[in-house]
């Protein structure tokens, strides 16, 4: 049984989201600000987070940024505008809606994306290239052909946000963002070297792993198991 978070400031729509859920088998948590729906990622155990980009309090989208690579994120948005419905992506949200919308579809959406990732709090945590690679965020810990991977906080960023999106392009500055670099004064061109570094560790199939691709950014080349 997965948990999911519902974010949502409307009553309506987050007691609808919670009946929905519950009825499909999913424990389920709700907040109705941004402040509050923090706290609860950051003191229960959460496998999904829905969340409205509108909140009263936080903007959605700075929410989003900081649990991304964390946790599956679907975006519910009342704007049907498709520049933000592809900002809302490219910040790292596993799927969106777009209101109104069916509380069924939302359901077979969680599910795809809970299905997709595999559960996050899952005790193997997930593994690609049949395998050779592991990562279980709950215990933060990378294997690498069953060898510990002994990385930095920014390495491990690096690696859960590409391997969030298999055969995704990052840019340099969406993966900036998503190791929290804007924080530390980290430039684009700074994760040229936590990217060799990381691939150093990884071995002769660094590169394979995490690919360059030219004039844009990075990808992660190996595909999810099942
Ligand atoms: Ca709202």
């Amino acid at each position: 049984m997965a948990t999911v978070l519902v974010v949502e400031d409307e009553r309506d729509i987050r007691e609808v989201l919670r009946r929905f859920l519950e009825r499909s088998g999913h424990a389920v948590l709700t907040a109705a600000t941004g402040a509050e729906g923090l706290r609860l990622i950051d003191t229960c155990h959460v496998d999904l987070l829905l969340l409205d980009l509108g909140l009263p309090d936080i903007d959605g989208t700075d929410i989003l940024r900081e649990v991304v690579g964390n946790l599956p994120v679907i975006v519910l948005t009342a704007r049907s505008d498709t520049r933000d419905r592809i900002a809302g992506l490219q910040e790292g949200a596993d799927d969106y809606v777009v209101k109104p919308f069916s509380p069924t579809e939302v359901v077979l959406r969680v599910r795809a994306v809970l299905a997709r990732g595999g559960s996050v709090g899952a005790e193997n945590g997930r593994s690609f290239g049949d395998g050779a690679l592991r990562i279980d965020r709950e215990r933060r810990v990378a294997t690498w052909g069953g060898s510990e991977l002994e990385l930095t906080s920014t390495e491990w960023d690096l690696l859960t946000a590409l391997a969030g999106t298999p055969g995704r392009v990052f840019t340099r500055s969406e993966l900036v963002n998503r190791v929290r670099g804007d924080e530390l004064g980290m430039y684009e061109r700074t994760i040229d070297s936590h990217v060799k570094n990381l691939r150093r560790k990884l071995g002769p199939d660094g590169p394979r792993v995490v690919s360059t691709v030219v004039g844009v950014g990075y990808r992660f080349g190996l595909g999810p198991d099942a």
